[in-house]
């Protein structure tokens, strides 16, 4: 066997060219097959599995006895072949019977074979089959040889679908459905739009694998980075936002990748091995894949998107094939969908065109979610199948407040939608009206209206909706859409940028929560230990403490940024005050060092805490003398308060959050905090739905920091209100005679011609 990948791979595919030309039957070719394999990697066995009707049959063998072909079968996700096909991964063992999902068949005399290796033959992402090798000496295959393997399973899986052997998943054929039908998502970035279905990207088939002319290959595939890196140069050069954004940061991540030489060189590899330059790019990128499939990190997965793009990119450019539905000329009210889209794709699309995005994929941090929201394009993710539930043109009603889309409406529902959408135009011009209102109850009481923000462009928000400053400002942003950890000068310059937009507002700015499911891929972690309950594991505070480094940083960031200004710093899952007074003496210390460096400072630093993790409020009295605010993250904190995952899907509307234990609890903080006479507020999304708000205002809470869409209805709210009858109100309830605390409070409300939208 030659020492290189490329070239063993490449001696084999020399040997099944001549194969796949010959004119015998598909049978006859997969018998021809696993004898030149087995005999390349010197293997005893090698046998090709195939998926037919949904199981997985031998097809054809060498080495193992004869009669088991079309005899054995196995279900998907059963022995180390099922393995294979459901997970799409390779598995290379010395001693296969050991593992654990090893199921032995009797009818193919396996028992004298030790080392296994196997890959799955892939085509449009799904397993059509599985390559597999048995040794009967115990011993691992080698990387050169699993390479190998997976170059000639790539070159089979045209074999095996041009001559229909198995199943090959879904077609592209229409929707039958005609019927109206409702799909529920994620909400990722906010809106409601009607229009018609467009597909984003017409599938590139590869139709040769094996290359003739490998010299002319590469030259393709250089003449094809070329025009690809020419693209992407003149579509992030030519995308305007009025203003920088984190969105620059990511297309800066993205040209990387674009022009990332070790990519270059594994497809220049690939080509080496025989394949043509299509072929080299989907090898590549299955591979990638496999290797992402291992890696359960929602930001990482995020990244894989844009390598994603990218190869279809390359790949539609080199073989010539059909654009994506941007190069093709947009319909007037096009809803696009995906099944996810990396955030150059979503930029050449005609903004005036575009008036909503679908994806079956896609989450909160995802590069092309803060390129749509800079864009001011509404999107709904991780929709079900949507792709294969609709058809090019269909129309389609999407509504990311109420989580859904509706697809195929009929003339009432579309009567309806039309209905709802005036309201909320008119609703929102009225909010816009009371911009300058001042946020003060029926009573005369003054609640301060903050917004949450995390990215550069939120700030403009506190303009547009009139609020009285950033209450949260959650800094792990920065860092999450970062491809590597923002230095110290582009955190301060983010910071400033906040600032100076805020004026002479506050800004409230939290130290990084990153750590537990908020994994940074650039920092390594002293353990790789797999933590069970991220929310609850080495995250924010804990690990920032820890790693004090990175705290120290962000502490002078913070500083610098604030010169001359006031700087409010507020520290996230504080568990025990000496974690509070630790952050606060590192920040002071950081203080102190630039002082003497005669640097300009802050004209003061207000210290604040978060009440997220309910231990915290047993020991206010030792911690409230010692702070400047309090804010209560309630959504960490209800989570915590009722063993419930924050994100579960069916965890999500379980527990009320306007619940008797709930309520007593804040009640039970909020009266400490003002005995103590420390400022306390509210900055979970508790405070951002209209009722919920009215009930904490009960309560006596004076200020909220919320999404900026709710600081309109929660001001309508409030200058409707009388905040003593409140009190009272909600005094009564604490008592635990009413059950229904929402309806009573609603009905109260609703009394009172008080609008709860
Ligand atoms: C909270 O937990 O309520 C909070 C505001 O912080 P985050 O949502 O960022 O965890
Ligand atoms: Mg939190």
């Amino acid at each position: 066997m030659p020492s290189t990948p490329a070239a063993a791979a490449r001696q084999i595919l020399i040997r099944l060219q001549e194969v796949m030309a010959a004119r015998n039957s598909a049978q006859a070719k997969l018998n021809k097959v696993v004898e030149i394999i087995g005999e390349s990697l010197s293997s005893e066995v090698c046998s090709i599995y195939l998926v037919r009707e949904g199981v997985l049959e031998l097809f054809a063998t060498r080495g193992l006895k004869q009669e088991a072909v079309h005899v054995t079968r196995m279900a998907m996700g059963e022995g180390l072949v099922g393995l294979i096909a459901t997970n799409v991964e390779t598995l290379n063992l010395d001693e296969a019977a050991s593992h654990p999902d090893f199921s032995y068949r009797p009818e193919t005399g396996e028992e004298l074979f030790h080392s296994f290796a196997g890959v799955p033959i892939v085509r449009r992402e799904r397993a059509l089959g599985v390559l597999c090798v048995q040794h009967a000496d115990p011993r691992k295959y080698e990387e050169v040889e699993i390479e190998a393997l997976q170059t000639v399973a790539m070159v089979m899986s045209e074999l095996i679908a041009n001559a229909e052997l198995a199943d090959d998943g879904p077609t592209d054929q229409r929707v039958t459905d005609t019927g109206t039908t409702m799909l529920h998502g994620l909400q990722l970035v906010m809106g409601m739009a009607r229009g018609h279905v467009v597909f984003h990207q017409p599938r590139v088939h590869i139709e040769h694998t094996v290359a003739e002319d490998t010299e002319a290959e590469r030259q393709r595939v250089v003449s094809a980075f070329t025009k690809m890196r020419e693209q992407i140069d003149r579509m992030t050069g030519a995308a305007e936002f009025g203003m920088e954004g984190e969105h620059q940061e990511v297309l800066e991540t993205y040209k990387m990748f674009a022009y990332d030489e070790g990519w270059t060189r594994r497809i220049n590899e690939a080509i080496d091995s025989g394949l043509t330059a299509e072929a080299a790019i989907e090898r590549v990128q299955q591979h990638t894949r496999m290797r992402m499939r291992k890696i359960d990190d929602p930001l990482l997965s995020d990244r894989m998107h844009d390598l994603e793009d990218l190869a279809n990119r390359l790949l539609r450019i080199v073989s010539g094939q059909l654009g994506t539905a941007a190069q093709m000329g947009l319909r007037q009210d096009a809803i696009l969908i995906a099944r996810n889209l990396g955030p150059a794709e979503l930029l050449e699309y005609d903004r005036r065109r575009l008036k909503g995005v679908i994806l079956e994929e896609g989450s909160l941090t995802a590069h092309v979610t803060i390129v749509a929201r800079a864009m001011g394009v509404p999107v709904l993710g991780r929709v079900r199948d949507i792709r294969h539930l609709v058809n090019e043109g269909d129309l389609v009603l999407m509504d990311v407040g109420t989580n859904s889309v509706l697809i195929r409406p009929t003339a009432d529902m579309e009567e309806a939608f039309e209905t709802r959408l005036h309201v909320t135009q008119k609703r929102r011009a009225e909010f816009v009206a009371m911009r300058d209102l001042p946020s003060v109850t029926a009573d005369g009481q003054r609640v301060e209206l903050m917004v949450n923000a995390g990215l550069r462009e939120d700030a403009q928000a506190l303009d547009l909706v009139g609020a009285d400053g950033i209450g949260l400002f959650r800094t792990e942003f920065q860092f999450l859409v970062s491809a590597t950890l923002p230095q110290r000068e582009k955190q301060q310059r983010l910071y400033k940028d906040v600032l100076d937009a805020a004026g002479d507002r506050p800004v409230i700015f939290r130290t990084v929560d990153i750590g537990g499911d908020k994994a940074l891929p650039y920092m390594q972690r002293d353990d790789d230990e797999h933590e069970d309950n991220p929310a609850m594991g080495w995250r924010a505070l804990r690990l920032a403490l820890d790693r004090d480094a990175l705290m120290k940083v962000q502490a002078r960031a913070l500083l610098e940024a604030s010169a001359g200004k006031i700087l409010h710093v507020m520290f996230p899952m504080v568990s025990e005050p000496w974690e509070y007074e630790a952050a606060r003496a590192l920040v002071e210390h950081q203080r102190e060092w630039l002082h003497a460096q005669k640097k300009k400072l802050p004209i003061a630093v207000r210290y604040g805490a978060m009440l997220e993790v309910p231990a915290l409020a047993e020991v206010l009295d030792i911690l409230l003398p010692k702070l400047d605010f309090l804010s209560i993250g309630t959504n960490d904190l209800t989570q915590f308060l009722f063993a419930a995952d924050r994100a579960h899907p069916k965890l999500a509307e379980r527990y009320d959050w306007l619940s008797i234990a709930i309520l007593r609890f804040l009640d039970r903080v909020v009266r400490t905090c003002h005995d103590y006479k420390v400022p306390v507020g509210v900055c979970g999304e508790m405070g951002g739905r209209t009722l919920e708000a009215m009930a904490l205002i009960g309560l006596g809470v004076r200020r909220l920091s919320i999404t900026p869409a709710s600081v309109g209805p929660v001001k309508a709210m409030i200058r409707a209100i009388d905040a003593e009858e409140l009190r009272t109100v909600m005094r009564g309830l604490l008592d635990g005679g009413v059950i229904d605390i929402r309806g009573r409070l609603t009905q109260w409300a609703v009394e009172r011609n008080i609008e709860l939208s």
